[in-house]
């Protein structure tokens, strides 16, 4: 009885505290299900409640055994320099016995032997055993060693896990996987376009049929989390991460991150079945814009950045109800996010009143004290982080949080109110996945599993996602009956289509799990006939080094091979990569492959480039030399069939770039770069200028029609903020064959007490039009989305003129009464 009351009383503050705080909660709640939350949380001993604020990664719990190994010691001198670490550790490590180096990095999809090896993983149950009931993890991440698993393996182990949960904690696991564009750790499931192509696609749609399928495909293996989507703004092409999100504007990775938690979560989001996961929208935030262009280091950004546009997405994604955020392993302006009160709680928890959990990302409180330098040792990186907001912490290899948080709370320097907030929020998050009634969901149904109809959806979402740059003299769609030579590095391997995160971290070795998907070899060849292409790379990528490295080039076959074809594509760009083996020294595209470029060019065929990379690497000195220009991206395990199709005019292009594409290294500016960043040349003395020089523009994008635009008004020339303006525009397909446009609302802002933008993509959709076929697009546009961050960090609508651009019209409207807000979201 005392327990009921004591629960009761709980729950009605709950709600009391709700009721009088301004902001509605972003995901309504349940009272049933808050009250058992609480019943839960009640029974709970400190030790429980800290053990379910850890996340352990499965390697610890298993062994990894490599038959056949015989260590190559420049290989992992090669691997250890591409994951930056110091001289001294390399040295020490090539000294090292084979066994010791295996102990060290045999667990990791590196690869560090002679010849073929065989991984084999198996689960060690009993240390499986005292991790769940003496240190009472609440959750685990990751595929061992970072590969993907089969789905009966994923069966097995999830059940275990669970099993153990149950067992000694009565509450489940919450299983994490980095099921990014689709299920990259569960072999035989559906690969996607990774979110820049669907940045591209502007077609939200087929960002939340995509998720919806990859939490089919993640629960089909009893994976009821995944750590996606990735809202990080991609703004600085030389951060290797760029792909992962869905480019550099705050509109769009708002819409797609809402298309997306709904295809991952459904329609409900305290109820989600067995048939949707929780997602875990990161990195928050501005993760996307690291001033040194390396990956996890500093942004220096100002107020008004952080809050209009980087924050944008992240607020979408709370609203929405993403079940939990993934922090940014980084620091804005000199505070790591995972210490930041003021980002994490304030903003996040208590103003928008989202009450899901904050997980950190990898190792990260453990960042505080060994990168940051803003704790002195582990135990005050925990009391930093958790005092900052985090509830759970990514702590992959050790256990060590739990002592020293309990000590903490002992000590008084965490307090129990803090703790019994975490808890609450992970618990929250495991009834609303449904865990405690059904903790596994893969054993029985999920037919559908890796799918034709899921395959369609991905080749959809390819041809929706590559686009057409350039076509002199309507070069494209290729006929057939043409010989062609298709050369360059990326012509004939999935890797690259795939990107990382496929099948293992960095995507390498992802052709061995590719054999039923087509290069862009087989694709041409199916479509053009296998007579039809001469394969001749010229240059192709040195699949035991770095990324990057390349084989000593042999670019005078693939010239000589010219001679017999009539045409040239030259696929070329990236190898998959993703985080800190992905960081540049140069944003030129190699010198090998514009050198085979420029080389194929003396002969005088017509060249195509095929465009295969995660961010816009500089191409200025070849695209002068080729007719025609398609970039790809990286489009998944249908990337090559996509491609084909559009070659040859079977698909319309429909796609544009969800980034500004550099021309040089000094105009890495974003679309909505401030008025004055770009200056002609004044008139004067001294002509001063700041030119910007863009390889394409962002937005940019052919088609194999044309569209007309006409019409384009706004239903009220004045407007004050509370107005909602109605904006029409006539878009007619001028050409010859149908295609789906994307139709993007632009608004500038002629003046203002802090320089404005140049312009803002206020809005955006896609139609389809057959030929001839006329459709008027309306937008409806709250006047108080064209507020600004003023300079004393308040949402501000000044009075004045604004231009409504869509197309190459314009159409102006004027502001007639200042406002300024005094909430800190609008
Ligand atoms: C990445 C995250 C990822 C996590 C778990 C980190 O290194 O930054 O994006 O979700 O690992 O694998």
């Amino acid at each position: 009885m005392r327990k009921t009351l004591l629960t009761l009383t709980t729950v009605c503050a709950a709600v009391v505290a709700v009721q009088g705080q301004t902001a509605k909660p972003a995901i309504p709640r349940d009272a049933a299900l808050e009250a058992k939350v609480e019943k839960t949380l009640a029974k709970m001993t400190l030790d429980e409640k800290i053990g379910q604020m850890l996340e352990l990664n499965l390697d610890v719990m298993g062994k990894m055994t490599v038959e056949n190994a015989k260590v190559d010691r420049e290989k992992v001198r090669s691997v250890l320099q591409q994951y930056g670490r110091p001289d001294s550790e390399i040295e020490a490590m090539v000294k090292m016995t084979d066994q010791e180096i295996i102990d060290k990095l045999g667990a990791f999809p590196v690869d560090i032997y002679q010849g073929e090896t065989k991984r084999l993983w198996k689960i060690n149950e009993a240390m499986l055993d005292t991790l769940i009931s003496k240190w009472k993890v609440g959750s685990i991440l990751n595929a061992p060693g970072s590969s993907a698993a089969t789905r009966d393996q994923w069966l097995q182990w999830i059940s275990l896990i669970q099993e153990k949960s149950m067992k000694y904690l009565g509450i489940p696991d919450i299983y994490g996987l980095d099921h990014n564009h689709g299920v990259t750790y569960t072999l035989g499931g559906t690969l996607f376009p990774q979110p820049i192509n669907l940045g591209a696609s502007f077609n939200t749609e087929l960002a939340r049929r995509g998720a919806e399928i990859t939490a089919y495909e993640s629960r089909a293996a009893s994976c009821p989390w995944v750590y996606n989507p990735v809202v990080d703004l991609s703004r600085d092409p030389r951060w290797p991460r760029v792909y992962e999100s869905f480019g550099e504007d705050a509109i769009v990775n708002s819409k797609m991150v809402v298309a997306e938690i709904r295809g991952y979560q459904g329609d409900d989001n305290n109820h989600i079945d067995q048939y949707h996961v929780g997602t875990s929208t990161k990195h928050y935030f501005a993760y996307g814009a690291p001033w040194s262009g390396k990956d996890r280091t500093p942004a220096y950004l100002n107020p008004q950045m952080i809050r209009e546009k980087y924050f944008e997405p992240f607020k979408a994604a709370a609203l929405a109800g993403t079940l939990t955020m993934m922090v940014n392993s980084a620091s804005v302006n000199g505070v790591p996010l995972h210490a930041s009160y003021e980002y994490l709680t304030k903003w996040l928890k208590e103003d928008l009143q989202w009450d899901g959990f904050l997980v950190t990302d990898w190792a990260d409180i453990n960042n505080l004290y060994s990168r940051e330098k803003v704790a002195k040792d582990k135990k005050d990186a925990i009391r930093i982080a958790i005092n900052a907001g985090i509830d759970m912490s990514m702590d992959p290899y050790s256990v060590e949080f739990c002592i020293l948080l309990k000590e903490l709370v002992n000590e008084g320097k965490v307090p129990m109110s803090r703790i019994d907030d975490a808890v609450r929020r992970i618990l929250r998050a495991k009834y609303r996945l449904g865990l405690f009634e059904k903790p596994n969901t893969g054993e029985k149904g999920y037919e559908k599993f890796g799918c034709e109809e899921f395959a369609k959806a991905s080749l959809k979402a390819a041809e929706e996602s590559e686009v057409l740059l350039k076509n002199e003299g309507n070069i494209l769609p290729l006929a057939k009956g043409k010989k062609i030579l298709l050369t360059g590095p990326n012509a004939n391997q999935m890797r690259c289509l795939h990107g990382g995160w496929s099948y293992t971290w960095q995507g390498s070795k992802s052709d061995h799990h590719s054999e039923k998907y087509n290069t862009i070899y087989e694709a041409l060849c199916n479509k053009y006939g296998k007579e039809n292409i001469i394969l001749e790379q010229g240059v192709t990528y040195n699949e035991d080094g770095a990324y990057y490295e390349e084989n000593e080039p042999q670019i005078s076959k693939a010239v000589a091979a010219a001679a017999q074809a009539d045409i040239i594509i030259a696929a070329i760009g990236e190898n998959s990569y993703t985080e800190t083996p992905g960081n540049l020294t140069d944003l030129w595209l190699s010198k090998n492959q514009r050198k085979l470029v420029k080389e194929l060019a003396k002969t005088q065929k017509p060249i195509i480039l095929v465009l295969n990379e995660g961010r816009p690497r500089l191409v200025a000195d070849i695209e002068p030399l080729a007719q025609a220009v398609v970039d790809i991206l990286i489009p998944g395990n249908y990337g090559a069939d996509a491609l084909a199709n559009l070659l040859a005019g079977d698909v319309n292009f429909s796609a544009k770039l969800p980034y500004t594409y550099p021309r040089e290294i000094n105009s890495l500016n974003t679309y909505d770069y401030k008025v004055s960043e770009e200056v002609g040349t004044m008139a004067g003395a001294y002509n001063y200028d700041a030119k910007v020089s863009l390889q394409w523009p962002f937005g940019f994008g052919l088609s194999y029609t044309t569209y007309e635009y006409s019409n384009l008004k706004v239903d009220k020339a004045q407007f004050t903020a509370d107005d909602v303006l109605k904006v029409t525009v006539d878009v007619k397909n001028t050409g010859k064959c149908a295609g789906k446009e994307a139709v993007l609302l632009y608004s500038s802002d002629l003046v203002a007490s802090v320089v404005p933008d140049n312009k803002r993509l206020r809005d955006f959709t896609k139609i389809e039009l057959k030929p001839g076929e006329v459709k008027t697009v309306t937008f409806e546009l709250p006047a108080k989305n064209l507020a600004f961050v003023g300079a004393d960090g308040k949402w501000t609508l000044e009075e004045g003129d604004f231009v409504l651009k869509v197309g190459s019209l314009t159409v102006n409207a004027a502001c007639t009464q200042t406002k300024t807000w005094e909430t800190p979201n609008i």
